[in-house]
Order: structure tokens, then C-alpha cells, then sequence
């Protein structure tokens, strides 16, 4: 952080500045005088300094600039650069998520609607060449008539799946007292676009062991992001996966959402998070699917979750967006195609499960 002084300050009110920000724990102010302003760096640890609380301490302070991130733990100068590999538990094994890493698949339907069709969606996707199901338990609905998850139930029914199949487990969790009981079931834990901002859902699911798969909010800054992200890796839990699942934009006429795969080699530069895509909830619509998933593997993304389901016309949620077990396992095969066109992963073991699974 650097505090930048009017022109012509007085040099005893330099000197004044420089001795209380000294007094303050870990922090000292280094001098740099220009032609015309004089500029005083603040060197340590400035994370939970607020820049306003600093340009308070003279009237003679033209503005303070904050050089680091606001979401430090969740930056890549964090890691001096690297990325992050957040490393799941399965019934099969340790999956890996990260840059350097074999692309992970998740897919499943929207809601886990009974435990035929959820161990039925299981079994294909698996088939296909996935390692996670998702599906939702909880479900946030814009209106409180729609569908809104079979609960506990669900969860029941994700458990069977992930017994009968060995595949791991990405659900919702919407309510901080619904974690708990969520955390014994699954892999991951979802936080979803609705959540968040969430704070006190976030600081909870920092303070357990599970991974979390922090989705970006519908209109949320890049910042806003990575700043939520910070609040579980602040808390305790270093394994937060992010997910892009598109934002809201002037034009929802034909897609219900923008998916910014543009925030792939952004996020790249900001942070050494894994980065999953959406491309289900980013456009809405089956059709537009494989077309973004792929887009976004040659972008560099490091996993996709996309939404199956046994017979979307059917679906209790999100059935227009959702692709058949067919479709997903002709896309898995295109999307193996780009990667290894782009050269990402292509030689990887997860790779070789896909094109030896049709
Ligand atoms: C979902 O994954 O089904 C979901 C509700 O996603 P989002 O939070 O991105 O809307
Ligand atoms: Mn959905």
C-alpha cells in the first residue's frame, strides 16, 4: 500500500505519518521523495488495513493505493506464481483439480429427483468417462413454487449412487445447518451462484475439511469472486475450487445467462485457484452446450461440470439446458478432440479412461 502526499506537504507532517504507521503492528513506512510529491510506502503485511482508515490520518494525504490484492491468500502471488492442485477423496481415489492436472468431469442432473434416475445418471456418465456426479439436493429456486429439492432424501439416494458406481460427489449446500449433514455425504460441497455472498455460509464452510466448489455469483465482479473465496480460505479451508457458471448481462433473450470464458485466462493471472465451467447454467439451452464446453477447454479451464439428465423433457429443473446421457458421451469425445488439438492434459490417465469408455 502507498499513501500519496499533496505537493508541498510539510516535511514535520511527513515525519508525523511516518512514526504513527510505525507504531502499527508489523507495518513500516519507507519514504520516497519525487520531484514533486513525496510518496510513503507501507511495507508487511497490509491485508486487513482499509485504505480509507489510513487516508484519515492527514488532511495532506492525496490519495492512498492499495499495490496488493485485497484477496491475498486466494492470489497467485500467494503460491509465488503456482497454481494450486485441490485434491478430492472418491470411492475410486484421489482426484486431482489444477492447472496441471487431467481435465476433471462433473456431470448429473440439476436435482436428484428420485434414486433410479440419479443411480441411473450415475452409471452413464460414468460410462462416459466422468468422476463426479452432481445433483441437487437443495435447490435455490426463483420461485417458491418450483420444485425445491427432495432434501435429506436426496442425499440418501446421492449415497447409493456413489456406492453403486465409485464416483465422487458435488452437491449444494444453501443453509449453514444443512452443512453438516451434507458433509458427510459428499465429495464437495457446492456453493452456488445465489450464495455467493453468503458471508457466514462461506466462514462455515471454511471452517470444515471438505472442498468447496465456489460458484461466481450472477453479478458478481471478478474481485467479488475471489474476494468470497478469501473468506473460506481466511477461515481455514485452502480447497475452494472455482466455478463459472455465467453472468447476467443486457441480453437474456436467447441465452439465460453470459459465459464469460474470458474469466479463464483472467483468473489464470489472478489467482492459483482450479477453475471449473458451466456451460449448462452460462447458456440455458442443450443445444449451445458442447459448443462452450469446448471453448472452454481450449481457454485452459481445468474441469467441466455439465448437466445430464435420463430424459430432460422430464426434468423437475433446469431440463432445457440439460444434455441426454448420449449427447454427454458424443461431447466427452469432441471435448477430448479440442484438448488434445490444444495439447492440454492430452497424454493424461483420465484421458485414456474417456477414449477406452465408449
Ligand atoms: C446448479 O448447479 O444447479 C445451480 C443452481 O447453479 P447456480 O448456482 O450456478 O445457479
Ligand atoms: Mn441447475
Amino acid at each position: 500500500m502507498i499513501i500519496v502526499m499533496k505537493p508541498k506537504t510539510p516535511a514535520i507532517e511527513i515525519q508525523r505519518i511516518s512514526e504513527e504507521i510505525n507504531c502499527w503492528n508489523n507495518i513500516v513506512a519507507e519514504k520516497s521523495t519525487g520531484k514533486h510529491q513525496v510518496v510513503i510506502g507501507l511495507i508487511g503485511d497490509t491485508t486487513e488495513l482499509e485504505p480509507s482508515r489510513v487516508g484519515v490520518l492527514s488532511p495532506f494525504i492525496e490519495k492512498v493505493v492499495r499495490i496488493e490484492k485485497p484477496f491475498k491468500r486466494a492470489s497467485r502471488e500467494f503460491r509465488h506464481g503456482e497454481s494450486s492442485i485441490v485434491s478430492v477423496n472418491t470411492p475410486q481415489g484421489i482426484v486431482d483439480f489444477g492447472q496441471d492436472c487431467p481435465i476433471v468431469h462433473i456431470a448429473g442432473p440439476c436435482s436428484v429427483e428420485n434414486e433410479q434416475m440419479i443411480v441411473e445418471t450415475a452409471q452413464k456418465i460414468k460410462q462416459a468417462g466422468a468422476q463426479f456426479l452432481r445433483g441437487g439436493a437443495y435447490k435455490p429456486r426463483t420461485s417458491p413454487y418450483a420444485f425445491q429439492g427432495h432434501g435429506e432424501k436426496a442425499l440418501e439416494f446421492l449415497a447409493t449412487a456413489r456406492q453403486e458406481t465409485g464416483l465422487g460427489i458435488v452437491t449444494e449446500v444453501m443453509n449453514v445447518s444443512d452443512l453438516e449433514k451434507i458433509a458427510e455425504v459428499t465429495d464437495i460441497i457446492q456453493i452456488g451462484a445465489r450464495n455467493m455472498q453468503n458471508y457466514s455460509l462461506l466462514k462455515k464452510a471454511g471452517c470444515q475439511s471438505k472442498p468447496v466448489l465456489l460458484k461466481r455469483g450472477m453479478c458478481a465482479t471478478i474481485k467479488e469472486w475471489l474476494l468470497a473465496a478469501e473468506y473460506i480460505i481466511a477461515a481455514g479451508n485452502p480447497n475452494v475450487i472455482l466455478c463459472e457458471r455465467g453472468v447476467r448481462s443486457f441480453d437474456n433473450q436467447y441465452t439465460r445467462n453470459i459465459l464469460d470464458i474470458a474469466v479463464i485466462p483472467v483468473l489464470r493471472t489472478l489467482t492459483h485457484l482450479p477453475i471449473v465451467v458451466d456451460p449448462s447454467h452460462g447458456t440455458g439451452k442443450a443445444e449451445y452446450v458442447p459448443a462452450m464446453a469446448k471453448a472452454a477447454i481450449a481457454a485452459g479451464a481445468d474441469s467441466l461440470m455439465i448437466e445430464v439428465h435420463p430424459n430432460p423433457a422430464k426434468a423437475l429443473s433446469d431440463g432445457p439446458q440439460s444434455l441426454k446421457p448420449e449427447q454427454y458421451q458424443e461431447l466427452m469425445q469432441e471435448m477430448l478432440a479440442v484438448s488434445q488439438v490444444a495439447d492440454y492434459r492430452a497424454k493424461s490417465a483420465n484421458q485414456s479412461t474417456i477414449l477406452t469408455a465408449v
